[in-house]
């Protein structure tokens, strides 16, 4: 389709968030409104992340002048695993393009879980969205490299620059799900009978269980976030990671599949691009503005945090950052001119 924006002027998202001090009391009230909500349950599938410290929770808000926010666990460590999709899909279209991402990997939600296989079957081999693991195996497939080291490279130089300090790999989580991912490599290897990965599919799962095993802490994750909301510049470094444009094209595939099948009423609750990952972690980019960073083991029944939800919610409304909230007659209802 054709929706011809051809030399049309691309505006940026304006707005600010509240002062610093306010913005420190709206993080309180949303860590407190979360904390004791005790549903979920920890990730058990991969043997390592089943020791998380349950009661762990940590929440940050990164904002676009560097601007850091803290509050509870925010430097504990653990595994990026999902969250690492969308800033290898980033990379990756800085690399090579967006188009060529978009026919290989797709944008569209499969509406069904992550490492569905049946999502692979009903769309004719495709794997729908760089957010499934599916879409996420076959972006790692396409990062340019020789061999598989080169291509790992990429990846975790990649994501350092975005958290803007040199992440490392955590030896026990990488080899816990390395022995239990028989399903990835599934999901491989049907990628590859349909065409969809054209090197080695063990290679390409051994590459992605790295990326998901890479140790990042709630405070990273807002950076990360962050740089996604600035344009594609980390604001703590000052170092350009990505274009604007793949940035504008990475939150809206997060819009689209960031909660898999429940991506629809996270966009209806919190309006704004988020990702989720097993271990407990939750990233939320709120274009222009800022990157909020969660940590909080237990997960909904679509791995999802729960804790981290319910904090960005709130931090959502009472910042003012959904992007589909207007209203045209706010300043007249305080009373101002
Ligand atoms: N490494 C995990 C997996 O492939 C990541 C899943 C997730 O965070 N949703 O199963």
């Amino acid at each position: 389709m054709d929706l011809d924006v051809d030399g049309v002027h691309q505006a940026v998202s304006t707005g600010a968030v509240p002062g610093p001090t306010h913005t420190d009391t709206v993080l309180a009230r949303a860590f407190e409104r979360a904390t004791g909500h005790r549903e979920g349950a920890v990730a058990d599938y991969i043997p390592a992340l089943a020791e998380a410290d349950a009661d762990a929770f940590g929440l940050c808000i990164a904002d676009v002048e560097g601007g850091l926010h803290e509050l509870g666990d925010t430097r504990t460590a653990f595994s990026i695993q999902s969250i690492s999709k969308v800033f290898v899909f980033a990379l990756l279209c800085d690399t090579i393009g967006h188009e060529r991402v978009l026919d290989v990997v797709g944008a569209n939600n499969t509406g069904l879980a992550f490492n569905s296989v049946v999502a692979i079957e009903l769309n004719d081999g495709h794997p729908m969205n760089p957010m499934v693991n599916a879409g996420a195996l076959a972006t790692t497939a396409l990062v340019p490299g020789s061999t598989t080291e080169d291509r790992w490279t990429t990846i975790h130089e990649g994501l350092s620059r975005f958290a803007g300090r040199p992440l490392e790999v955590d030896d026990e989580v990488y080899r816990s799900e390395s022995a239990t991912n028989h399903r990835n490599r599934a999901i491989a290897q049907l990628l590859e009978s349909y065409g969809r990965i054209e090197c080695d599919p063990a290679a390409v799962v051994d590459v992605y269980t790295r990326q998901c095993a890479l140790r990042v802490d709630a405070r990273d994750l807002a950076v990360m976030g962050a740089t996604l909301a600035d344009g594609g510049v980390n604001p703590v470094t000052g170092e350009r990671v990505v274009s604007a444009e793949v940035c504008r094209d990475s939150l809206a595939v997060l819009a689209g599949s960031g909660l898999y099948e429940r991506s629809g009423e996270w966009l209806f609750e919190i309006g704004l691009p988020g990702k989720s990952g097993v271990s407990g972690g939750l990233v939320t980019v709120a274009p222009g503005k800022v990157g909020i960073g969660a940590f909080a083991p237990p997960l909904d029944t679509a791995g999802n945090s729960v804790r981290g939800q319910i904090a960005t919610a709130y931090l959502s409304r009472a910042l003012g950052l959904n992007v589909f909230a207007s209203d045209p007659h706010v300043e007249e209802k305080k009373g101002r001119p």
